[in-house]
């Protein structure tokens, strides 16, 4: 197990700018996450301070996250998949390669996770048999068949959890990937590696058609693109959210959530979802996270 005082969940420029502040003060920092799933990787930014012409998200992204190695952050290139607080108050993560993680301090700087489309008829199928969170949906689908479509660690995770309630399950990866077929190996998930073009049902989910002539008959699709969802990873934590829109994480001007050692920023936090905020918010949360540990430090004394 690897141990640090802060672990900083998200390489977009709030988890960048967390870990040049909080490394800068001689703490022990991780980094995880994808730079190329950060909102900014493909983005043109006009509207930066500092730069007179226009600058490329992704020339931004490599600076930051050299800039955190620098002052001697570590960064591992990998997903979150669980997230849980030990009885110490210590955090333990899981990634999706199985590294895990003890962390005394936890920043997520996971920004949004977009939705994207995959069938036409989509919306007409939510909440009746269409889901987008295997952690809070997995329970219904007790002795049922499912699907999982998806391109990475969330439908691979989502396929094992789901693997142990429903009687059969379907993982449906929207690109092939050599790792996840030897991961599955012995798993009772069949995989299916066609492109799914239509949800067949009436009133509820009955099953998928694929390009070519296959049928597969399930009772619920769950639809996990990219890495876990924020909301799906915290849901379990009990992190406050934004009363109004039920869809941000909730924090105070030291960028604190409502659990002693976890603060958050950027994106993650809410409007307005611009490079500048995640960054101002990132430098908060990297000097509070340290401010934190400092007062552990203190208490131990
Ligand atoms: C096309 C486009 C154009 C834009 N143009 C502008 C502009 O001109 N000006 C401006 O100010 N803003 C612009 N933005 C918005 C800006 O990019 C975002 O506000 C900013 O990137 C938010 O930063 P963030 O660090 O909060 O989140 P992000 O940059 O989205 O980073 C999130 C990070 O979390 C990680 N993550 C997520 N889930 C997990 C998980 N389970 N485990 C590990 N890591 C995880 C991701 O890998 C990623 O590294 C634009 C955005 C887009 C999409």
């Amino acid at each position: 197990m690897k141990e640090y005082e802060i672990v900083i969940i998200g390489v977009g420029p709030a988890g960048l700018q967390a870990a040049i502040h909080s490394a800068r003060r001689k703490h022990k920092v991780l980094l995880l996450g994808k730079l190329e799933s950060s909102a900014l990787y493909h983005a043109h930014i006009e509207n930066y301070f500092g730069f007179r012409e226009k600058v490329q998200g992704q020339e931004l992204l490599l600076a930051g996250l050299d800039a955190a190695k620098k002052f001697g952050a570590d960064f591992i290139e990998e997903d979150v998949v669980k997230i849980e607080i030990l009885e110490q108050g210590d955090f333990k993560l899981e990634t999706e390669k199985g590294t895990v993680i003890r962390t005394k301090a936890l920043i997520l700087a996971l920004g949004v996770k977009k939705k994207k489309k995959i069938f036409k008829n989509e919306d007409s199928f939510i909440g009746k048999g269409i889901s987008y969170c295997v952690d809070c949906d997995a329970w219904f689908y007790k002795n049922k068949r499912v699907a999982v479509i998806g391109d990475g660690s969330a439908a691979l995770h989502g396929a094992m959890t789901l693997s142990k309630f429903a009687s059969k399950v379907y993982l449906i990866f929207l690109k092939e990937l050599d790792d996840i077929i030897e991961e599955l190996k012995n798993s009772p998930i069949e995989l299916i590696f066609q492109k799914p073009v239509e949800i067949l049902g009436e009133e509820e989910v009955r099953g998928l058609r694929f390009e070519g002539d296959l049928v597969i008959e399930v009772d619920g699709i769950f639809i996990e693109l990219g890495a876990k969802g924020p909301l799906e990873l915290l849901a379990p934590l009990g992190i406050e959210l934004d009363p109004e829109t039920f869809s941000y994480v909730k924090v105070d001007k030291k960028m604190q959530t409502n659990i002693s050692g976890i603060f958050a920023c950027g994106d993650l936090t809410g409007p307005p979802l611009q490079l500048a905020k995640a960054v101002g918010e990132g430098c908060i949360a990297g000097i509070s996270a340290s401010d934190y540990i400092k007062s552990l430090q203190k208490a131990s004394k």
